[in-house]
């Protein structure tokens, strides 16, 4: 049965809760408002299933000869709803007509985020676009087996710890599976998301941060949340942006909500990882270890390699091995660009994220009650002292003095 020691042992990935044969595994809410699995001991039959197929038990090796491209949709609107460069719609449209079912995170009714499925073109526009907290996956698994079994195609879009769970879980390969993940920074509490929103739309002490607090009265209705909206500043300046209606705006999809990335509390949190999955921070799958067949991610820098694609509404880099995917990337007009390159615009392809220790104050903040948009204001500040030990253990490292100065010590 699986025992989990430290907290950045478990990704979430749910893999453990979907096989159990007994159902005797289900996920529960930690404080920082994370899913963990806990088990029900006395129906467990000790099987090891759970601990078999458990993807940061079994981690799987770096891909070696990945080929990287620079892509975009040539649909415009569907590249503008996109994150990047709308490369997920390509790959699910192609998929959905061959008849086949799409896997991806979209919002509930209650703006949380969980996976689901679709098996329409038009269904598709729920996944579009990222979505910065852990979405819950219920049991997808279980349904993407029961469609690859009928022979259906199915791809499966989720972070590289979801991708390799569900490989885990499915335990042999299918032909007709086609799973796609991301460079991925980390992911949000979603505890953190539900306490934001409420925050700022529910409560009616939320007076600062935003140039259009003053329209929000108490209750709100929400009707769409884009955390990368590009259609205001572009895709390298993007907007988080809210839309629905209130007492003064009562077009449904009037703008409650509009402020740059950088300016907004929950980007700024999430941005400086205060409060990412402890897991997020020794990350068991960078260097494309979840075997996803195509890994995608922004293509920061184009404009120093491919000026002619730089026009600010976004571009994606797709990561694969895969043969086929190669020539469809090549048919869609897809440029070829050399790993080293990719990489240095993107650390998070190879490196996990560093937890600072503002990410213990800003939860001990938060359990003595303190207010949370207040907490995140303070403890997304970069501390200028923290951030001079950072980098000074980034420079040892890179020398590799540190692993010499903790064998002396030891
Ligand atoms: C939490 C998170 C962290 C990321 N970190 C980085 C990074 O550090 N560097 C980088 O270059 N790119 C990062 N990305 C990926 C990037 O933002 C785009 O998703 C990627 O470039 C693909 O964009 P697209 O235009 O092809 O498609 P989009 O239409 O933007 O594709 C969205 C796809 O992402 C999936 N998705 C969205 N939100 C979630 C979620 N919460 N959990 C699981 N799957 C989700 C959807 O199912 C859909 O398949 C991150 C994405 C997320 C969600
Ligand atoms: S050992 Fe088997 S029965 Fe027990 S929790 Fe794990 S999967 Fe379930
Ligand atoms: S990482 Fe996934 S399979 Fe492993 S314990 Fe956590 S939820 Fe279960
Ligand atoms: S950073 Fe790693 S552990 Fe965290 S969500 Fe992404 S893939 Fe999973």
């Amino acid at each position: 049965m699986i025992q989990i020691k430290h907290k950045y042992d478990c990704c979430g990935c749910s893999a453990c809760m979907q096989i159990c044969p007994k159902k005797c595994i289900s996920l529960k809410e930690d404080k920082e408002g994370f899913l963990y699995p806990s088990i029900n001991s006395s129906d467990c039959i000790d099987c090891h299933l759970c601990e078999r197929i458990c993807p940061i038990m079994n981690v799987g090796s770096p891909q070696k000869d990945v080929s990287v491209f620079a892509v975009t949709n040539s649909d415009e609107e569907i590249r503008m709803q996109s994150s990047s460069g709308g490369v997920f719609t390509l790959l699910a449209q192609k998929v959905i007509n061959e008849g086949g079912v799409v896997f991806g995170a979209k919002f509930n009714d209650k703006w949380e985020v969980v996976h689901g499925y679709s098996e329409t073109i038009e269904g598709l526009s729920q996944f579009r676009g990222s979505k910065y907290v852990q979405s819950e996956l219920g049991n997808c698994f279980v349904d993407a087996k029961f469609f690859l079994n009928r022979g259906r195609k199915v791809l499966f879009s989720g972070t590289p710890c979801q991708i390799a769970g569900l490989h885990n879980y499915l335990r042999k390969h299918y032909d007709n599976l086609l799973t796609v993940d991301f460079v991925c920074h980390g992911v949000p509490s979603p505890g953190i998301w539900r306490k934001y929103l409420y925050e700022v739309f529910h409560h009616s002490t939320y007076k600062k941060n935003t140039a259009s607090a003053s329209s929000l009265n108490s209750m709100p209705v929400i009707t769409g949340i884009e955390f990368r909206d590009k259609t205001l500043n572009g895709w390298k300046k993007f907007s988080f942006v809210v839309r629905g209606k209130s007492a003064l705006k009562t077009d449904k999809n009037s703008v409650l909500l509009s402020d740059m990335h950088k300016d907004n509390l929950y980007m700024k949190g999430f941005l400086r990882n205060i409060y990412l999955r402890p897991s997020c921070y020794h990350c068991a799958f960078k260097s494309f270890r979840s075997q996803s067949d195509i890994t995608l991610a922004d293509f920061w820098g184009v404009e120093k390699f491919y000026p002619e694609m730089n026009d600010d509404k976004g571009v994606s880099l797709a990561f694969t091995c895969n043969r086929s995917l190669k020539e469809f990337l090549l048919s869609v007009c897809a440029k070829e660009i050399p790993l080293k390159y990719a990489a240095n615009q993107n650390p998070s392809i190879f490196r996990s994220v560093r937890m600072r220790r503002n990410r213990d104050l800003f939860f001990s903040d938060l359990k003595k009650g303190k207010d949370l948009l207040e907490s995140i204001e303070k403890r997304a500040r970069w501390d200028r002292r923290e951030t001079f030990r950072l980098t000074l253990i980034k420079l040892l490292e890179k020398v590799h003095l540190l692993n010499l100065i903790k064998k002396i010590i030891r």
